[in-house]
């Protein structure tokens, strides 16, 4: 079934590429997202799909076609990042300096997914299945992410849940995601002239360090995977005033939500301490946390196969070369950061562009976070990665972003919307397939709950 799937994506190559080149040429940030949200209601209501806009955030929609069981949820994502505006070139040339710009391919995201949704409904509809494909537009996900939907229960009557991401390599997203909270905690002091008066102030920044100082020498007694990063957000006005008031802003990871919590609770002790030492006042806020990112691996060995069926389209002479200008503005050594995070062989780096299919990532973590795994806790999700950019490019980079508006990244963008619609169509019509991801899951998954409530 996957070559038709393909020839039907295909045949659409043209719009599909204008969509996802004009989200790439308007960039929006997190939260802003009108434009870019706008553009994939619009063709999905065009294609037959009913639109609904989620309450919960801003520029959030689902898009939903077909008749009755099993809903196919496919996400898609559209927001970019600020200051990261950047040509389709190799050399590093902002389109709007200080603009921002899709250095996470966004872009491609998006609309790949939206693709993967009319693919999987037509063939759905073409072969008189019943099945419901159910689009996510999911806005913000670099800051608070889809964590709100997920909590008002948006995605507990969906079967399976799937997406993709732009990437460097060819793989199921068989690793698994570290659980994350991004707090602020503020002290507050009582301010006095600095040399005047220095035995009447209380100062926050003293909290602020005193805290900082706190977590340094807890992260070595934390367990394995927790990971300890934090800027101070307010150091106070000027020093010839005592600090009022004072800041840090930190993300705390952990292997899992359980674990966070537990770590969380640690960091909350040393703040306390801080304030006690210093007389100053202690409070703090989270502004956005994401679980840990629990594969399923019925659906990842279906995606696996999907990948063999369907080899990725290779990159032409031009799309190979302007790979290869990219790739060398990253150091070799620097580049093979991307694949040992994922126990990807090195050897890959002989080349520029990832050509074949392949799997990687079972029993790996990464340190990064990502809003999927709360859905993740909630239904039997999988996802995918496409090599859309240079081998050893990360993403948010300049490198990823001027990858995202070439023609390798919309050729490859179309293959994962195959490789997406095949594996929703397997999960809606091969016996067994969604009673075994159903199993796994519910051995696997733990009783939900955001990080943002710990
Ligand atoms: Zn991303």
């Amino acid at each position: 079934m996957i070559r038709s799937i393909y020839d039907y994506v295909e045949a659409q190559a043209v719009e599909y590429d204008s969509l996802a080149l004009d989200i790439w040429e308007h960039p929006e940030k997190s939260g802003e997202e009108a434009r870019s949200s706008a553009v994939h209601r619009d063709r999905l209501a065009s294609s037959g799909f009913a639109i609904r806009e989620f309450p919960e955030m801003a520029y959030s929609f689902s898009a939903e076609k077909g008749r009755g069981g099993p809903v196919i949820a496919i996400m898609g994502e559209y927001d970019a990042l600020p200051g990261m505006s950047q040509a389709c070139s190799a050399a590093r040339e902002a389109l709007v300096p200080g603009g921002a710009g899709h250095a996470c391919g966004h872009n491609l995201l998006g609309i790949g997914s939206l693709a993967a949704a009319e693919a999987l409904a037509a063939a759905l509809e073409g072969a008189g299945l019943p099945g419901t494909v159910r689009y996510y537009g999911c806005p913000a996900e670099e800051a608070l992410g889809r964590i709100p939907l997920v909590k008002a229960g948006r995605f507990d009557d969906a079967d399976a849940a799937l997406t993709w991401h732009p990437a460097d390599v060819n793989t199921p997203h068989r690793y698994a995601t570290s659980a994350n909270v991004a707090m602020t905690f503020r002290f507050r002091g009582r301010a006095s002239h600095a040399a005047m008066a220095p035995h009447a102030g209380r100062s926050a920044l003293d909290g602020v360090q005193l805290f900082n100082l706190g977590l340094e020498f807890l992260r070595e007694h934390v367990e394995r995977g927790v990971l300890i990063h934090y800027v101070v957000s307010d150091g106070g006005a000027r020093p010839n005033i005592v600090p009022e008031n004072a800041a840090t802003t930190l993300y705390l990871r952990a292997p899992t939500a359980e674990a966070l919590r537990l770590a969380a609770a640690r960091v909350v002790k040393a703040a306390k301490g801080a304030a006690m030492m210093t007389e100053t006042k202690a409070s703090w806020e989270i502004t956005h946390g994401k679980c840990d990112f629990i594969p399923s691996d019925a659906i990842h060995d279906r995606v696996a196969r999907a990948m063999l069926e369907l080899p990725p389209p290779a990159p032409s002479a031009e799309e190979a070369s302007f790979a290869k200008a990219l790739a060398a503005t990253v150091p070799r050594r620097d580049r093979e950061a991307t694949l040992a995070m994922i126990g990807a062989p090195l050897g890959l780096l002989k080349r520029a562009v990832h050509a074949e299919a392949g799997d990687f990532g079972a029993g790996y973590r990464i340190g990064g976070s990502l809003d999927t795994g709360d859905v993740s806790y909630i239904v039997p999700t999988g996802q995918l990665n496409a090599a859309t950019w240079p081998l050893g490019i990360g993403a948010h980079t300049w490198q990823s972003c001027a990858a995202s508006g070439s023609s390798l990244a919309l050729k490859r963008m179309r293959w994962a919307a195959a490789l997406l619609a095949e594996t929703g169509l397997a999960l809606a019509t091969e016996p067994g397939l969604l009673e075994a991801a159903k199993r796994e899951h519910s051995g696997k998954s733990r009783p939900y709950r955001s990080t943002m409530d710990l």
